[in-house]
């Protein structure tokens, strides 16, 4: 049978790794445990819009057991935690499960798509309060990973909750250099990625390609002692939320690559957000690449209006804006230089539009043709551009990946 649980945690603490990785253990259940990250964008997420499924062997009371610890570990007082959890037999029809988790990785569906979907497949599901929470318990236990990554998570002692985490950080850059994992420290900002910020059970978790490279990596740590680890399978670092679309089709909340041409010049506005718009032939959208992004905002403003690209990122949850995750320039546009005519050492100023140049030492005159347009070095390259570590979605796979 597979269990799939999701939204049992608040800002104030638990989170729905730790409470599955608890039921996983209880079961002695086999291979990995799955963390499935859905749609980024989703407004009711907590953090990062991560539901958890496992396999177990069905018991006689399993389903009680399950609900029963999700009903005293969730943080069900907590506003806007709506548990779900669903249960999957082997006689359900994963195929349906797995195009609704397709759907929830990349837009935004409803309780009753998920309710839907579940009766189609046989699958049963248990919602607390609202049961948000099914959406994603459902879209964990449907999800077939085509591409995967690994993270071990290393849970506190409960202890040590509410303290400072404390991981060497010497050993996580070491770490990031010998292993084959990612996202581990942000070379740009000088900041340690694997340890989250909030009051939960995690004290770090580390990502890379295989459970292999996940357990050697966690070997080379220095941290402060843990209740246990666990690794899972994931869906982090691979994309799987982008969607080839066209602008004109584009909704809410939508995660998607488009090829287009830039079709406006990148401005910078207050608090160093970048902006420029991208056109496919079906509708113009605003990119943007936020402040956090850090000098992946300079590849951005290094763009002319012509350069084709893919752009990939989400539709925001205000503005209706393509954040920025990457792009690839597949194509540059010439750009050149305006050289006016030299006399007397200077150049000749501008007389107003199409009126010609004159010099300002010897009066000399020069009609607008004087003007030579000299073919410049662009300052970007034809490849692609991400975001810094730091800024970089769960989903977003990583370049060097
Ligand atoms: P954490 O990362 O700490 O586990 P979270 O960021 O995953 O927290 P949740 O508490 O799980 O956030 O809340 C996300 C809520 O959004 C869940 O109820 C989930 O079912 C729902 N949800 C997930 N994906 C979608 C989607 N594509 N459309 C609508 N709702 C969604």
């Amino acid at each position: 049978m597979i269990i799939g649980v999701d939204d049992t945690d608040s800002i104030d603490g638990m989170c729905t790794t730790y409470l599955a990785a608890n039921l996983f253990r209880r079961f002695r259940a086999g291979g990995y445990p799955k963390i499935v990250r859905l749609n980024p964008n989703i407004p009711y997420k907590t953090r990062g819009n991560g539901a958890v499924s496992f396999e177990a062997e069905g018991g006689e009371d399993i389903e009680d057991v399950v609900i029963d610890y999700v009903k005293k570990n969730a943080h069900l007082a907590a506003e806007g935690t709506n548990p779900g959890v669903v249960f999957v037999d082997d006689c359900a029809n994963i195929d349906i499960l797995n195009e609704f988790y397709k759907r929830a990785v990349s837009e935004i569906v409803t309780i009753e798509d998920a309710k839907a979907a579940a009766k189609k497949a046989k699958a049963q599901t248990h919602g607390f309060k609202n049961g948000r929470g099914i959406i994603g318990a459902l879209a964990a236990a449907g999800a077939a990973l085509d591409d995967r990554t690994y993270e071990l998570i290393a849970y506190r002692k409960p202890e040590n909750y509410g303290k400072p985490r404390w991981v060497d950080e010497e050993s996580v850059i070491q770490m990031d250099k010998k292993t084959n994992t990612f996202n581990n420290f942000d070379y740009e900002t000088n900041r340690v990625l694997i340890m989250p910020r909030g009051d939960d059970p995690i004290l770090c978790g580390i990502r890379g390609q295989t459970p292999l490279d996940v357990e050697s990596a966690w070997k080379m740590l220095k941290t402060e002692p843990v209740e246990f680890v666990q690794i899972f399978e994931t869906n982090q670092g691979t994309d799987a939320h982008l969607r080839d679309k066209r602008i004109a089709d584009l909704k809410p909340y939508d995660c998607a690559r488009i090829k287009a041409k830039v079709s406006s010049k990148p401005r910078t506005i207050a608090g160093g957000h970048v902006f420029f718009g991208i056109s496919d032939g079906t509708k113009m959208i605003e990119c943007a690449a936020y402040e956090p992004t850090g000098s992946f905002r300079d590849r951005a403003r290094a763009l002319i209006i012509g350069d084709e690209v893919t752009i990939s990122g989400c539709i925001g949850k205000y503005t209706g804006t393509l954040n920025l995750e990457k792009f690839e320039v597949l194509s540059l546009e010439k750009q050149y230089e305006e050289i006016r005519p030299v006399c007397c050492g200077r150049n000749a100023k501008s007389e107003g539009k199409d009126k010609g140049f004159q010099c300002k030492t010897c009066g000399r005159r020069f009609p607008e043709s004087a003007v030579v347009f000299r073919q410049v070095e662009r300052g970007i390259k034809i490849g692609s551009y991400e975001v810094t570590a730091g800024a970089r979605r769960h989903l977003s796979k990583p370049l060097n990946r």
